[in-house]
């Protein structure tokens, strides 16, 4: 039976060490900050910046949670954050996606100043990752990364199967694993007979949101099964893998929940530090 990664666990070791690096800043006069917006009040993303605010002030990292109206206007949200680009006290800024549909989402992306561009998600950061040049990656690709090596899996020459090419995760994901040297699939829902292409990973990373879509019949005997999806079936959070049919064939596995999920809030306070720390030439 697999080895179970818990993500959860990596993060808490990892937060440790942020914990001392941020005490290490305020003694250099240094205080990371991150502001976090939201607009509307959408529970599941009420709940994902509560996390991310509660996982910043854990750390001893100054943080703001601005809540908007979900009337706010377009002109409205650039101008706050034209204000928190020019504020020098901030060093992160995420807007919790997706905004209400009279706001472009893309427009937002692309105000924030790519130096506070804690999330990953602005074209000047997308391109120097896409053209292996150190930058914020997204948070969560950037967890999977970080997993991968904390558990000593080598990546350089394995074939990584990825389903799923959002913005958000597949792509980066595969963007980042290629810059190690893995040889890299995207399969998504135009692909055809999905189980032969999935059969063939040494890696194999599931981000469909979609429950029990990969069971353990359409996984490589020792493979290493990363699942990123997030579903709620029945009330109870689950991944896109079938958990109990998948670990008996897999070398390792995340779970769901406490798998990649609590990676990506660390990434995300270590993209803020390390905008701190640019910003302050250390
Ligand atoms: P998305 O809906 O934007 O993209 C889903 C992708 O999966 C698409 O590229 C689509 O082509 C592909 N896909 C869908 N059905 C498929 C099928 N039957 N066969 C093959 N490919 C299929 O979603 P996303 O934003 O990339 O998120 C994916 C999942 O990961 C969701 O469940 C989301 O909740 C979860 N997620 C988790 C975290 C975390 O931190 N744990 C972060 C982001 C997203």
């Amino acid at each position: 039976s697999a080895e179970v990664i818990y993500g959860k666990q990596l993060a808490e070791d990892l937060r440790q060490e942020m914990k001392e690096e941020v005490s290490d800043l305020h003694h250099r006069g240094i205080r990371p900050k991150l502001v976090v917006v939201i607009i509307g009040e959408d529970p599941a993303s009420m709940s994902y910046v509560k996390g991310k605010q509660r996982a910043s002030e854990k750390v001893g990292m100054d943080s703001d949670l601005i809540e908007l109206s979900e009337d706010t206007s377009e002109k409205e949200l650039l101008d706050l954050i034209s204000r928190l680009n020019k504020d020098e006290s901030v060093h992160g800024i995420l807007v919790q996606l997706p905004v209400p549909d009279h706001i472009s989402d893309q427009k937002i992306i692309e105000a924030i100043d790519p130096r506070k561009d804690v999330d990953g998600f602005h074209p000047e950061n997308v391109g120097k990752m896409l053209t292996g040049q150190d930058t914020f990656f997204p948070c969560t690709p950037y967890g999977i990364l970080v997993m991968l090596n904390r558990v000593n899996i080598t990546l350089e020459g394995k074939h990584v199967v990825i389903v799923g090419r959002s913005n958000l995760v597949g792509k980066p994901v595969g963007q980042l694993l290629l810059n190690e040297n893995a040889t890299v699939t995207h399969c998504h829902s135009r692909t055809k007979d999905l189980q032969s292409h999935t059969k063939k990973a040494d890696i194999l990373i599931v981000a469909a949101g979609k429950p029990s879509l990969i069971t353990g019949e359409d996984i490589k005997e020792g493979a290493v099964v990363i699942d990123v999806g997030v579903n709620r079936v029945d009330g109870k959070l689950t991944g896109d893998v079938d958990f109990e049919s998948a670990k008996e064939v897999a070398s390792h596995i995340t779970p769901v929940p406490k798998g990649v999920g609590p990676m990506t809030i660390t990434m995300l306070l270590h993209n803020t530090i390390k905008a701190a720390k640019r910003i302050h030439n250390q």
